[in-house]
């Protein structure tokens, strides 16, 4: 493990300053991702910048009556919040789905955002991987690839994005507010992550020295009618292997609004807007449901053994849209 130094800091134009200063900083916030990755030599950061006492850990209603959650807020604090439970139910059951009690406690919302792929052989420094060294190869293409990607994949990295958070933030529009040593910005969720393309080092639109300082929640009524489910491969602690954010407005038996995101099939939350186009206006009925569904995985590329997902998500979309059918009506 490569040394490296230490520095807690405590106010926003303080921290901005220190990452524009040095490129070898990093920002830590709980440290359950970014440490157990430079234990194992994948992250090399010359310096930490410890950001979890910087006055980012609040969740306030904003003047428009959406919901504003700073970055260092932990998960267990975000999905514990009422207004979050009452409103946007689907982040709460999100956080929830994810890691353990103990990480959650520790885990920040800048951090789970920014969290890295748990692609095997990005994480085994021994084998090749495009994402962690750019040109190497990508083994999982012929190899063990049974969670991998089935949207917006290329042949230069097929690996999904873990976070269940991030599906429920991208159903609800969320916005990535953050700040740099030229001022602050914001980024739409679903612009925040890049497509894969010929460069799966490059993940994020967000610019070099940024300090992520939150996420803004619009308002949306339908919120409040949602639900995640995730599937995994073990009833706790264990990563999605395909997860569905959705929520559902119905009026007089016929599709108002919804919002649909898919989670552990892309490099990214993977925002349903194929699947949302054909369920509005339409009946609430299970027909319509899958046809929803069938309408976002016609893009879908399975490779040989992660195939099962298209199913798997199909399944989902319907189960849950029905589930929220019925206590709608
Ligand atoms: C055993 C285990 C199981 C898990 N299971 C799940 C799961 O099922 N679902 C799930 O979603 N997650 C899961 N996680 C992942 C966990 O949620 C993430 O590790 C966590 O959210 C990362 O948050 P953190 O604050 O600890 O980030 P850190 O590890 O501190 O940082 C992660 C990255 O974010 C950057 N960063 C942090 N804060 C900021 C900021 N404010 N601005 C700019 N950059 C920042 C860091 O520099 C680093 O690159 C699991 C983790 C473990 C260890
Ligand atoms: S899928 Fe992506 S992260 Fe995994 S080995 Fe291939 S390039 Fe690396």
């Amino acid at each position: 493990m490569r040394e490296f130094g230490y520095q807690r800091v405590l106010d926003v134009p303080g921290a901005v300053a220190q990452l524009a200063a040095d490129p070898e900083t990093r920002c830590l916030g709980g440290g359950t991702n970014l440490v157990d990755l430079m234990k194992t030599g994948v992250e090399r950061p010359g310096r930490l910048l410890d950001v979890t006492r910087l006055p980012l850990g609040e969740i306030e209603r904003t003047a428009d009556g959406g919901l504003h959650i700073g970055a260092t807020v932990t998960n267990s604090d975000l999905a514990a919040h009422p207004e979050v439970r009452e409103n946007y139910p689907a982040l709460a059951q999100a956080v929830l789905a994810g890691a353990s009690g103990q990480l959650r406690n520790m885990a920040t919302v800048g951090g789970n955002l920014l969290q890295r792929t748990r692609c095997g052989y990005f994480a085994d420094v021994s084998q090749p991987c495009n994402k962690r060294v750019p040109g190497s190869g990508c083994p999982a293409v012929e190899g063990e690839h049974h969670n991998h990607a089935i949207l917006g994949a290329s042949a230069h990295c097929v690996a999904v994005h873990p976070s269940d958070m991030g599906v429920a933030l991208a159903a609800f529009d969320a916005v990535v507010t953050y700040e740099t040593a030229d001022g602050p910005g914001r980024l739409p969720l679903t612009d925040f992550y890049l497509p894969v393309g010929e460069t799966p080092h490059l993940e994020t639109s967000l610019p070099s020295g940024a300090l992520i300082t939150g996420v803004t929640l619009p308002p949306a009524r339908l919120a409040a009618n949602s639900r995640y489910r995730k599937v995994r491969e073990r009833a706790s602690y264990a990563f999605a292997i395909g997860s569905v954010a959705a929520a559902l407005e119905v009026r007089d038996g016929a599709v108002h609004g919804a919002r649909l995101a898919f989670g552990a099939v892309a490099s990214r939350p993977w925002r349903a807007r194929a699947a949302e186009q054909v369920l509005t206006g339409a009946p609430a009925t299970a027909e319509t449901f899958a046809a929803a569904a069938d309408a976002e995985l016609a893009a879908a590329e399975a490779l040989p053994h992660n195939g099962y997902k298209v199913t798997l998500i199909r399944n989902l979309v319907v189960s849950v849209l029905t589930e929220l059918c019925e206590e709608a009506t």
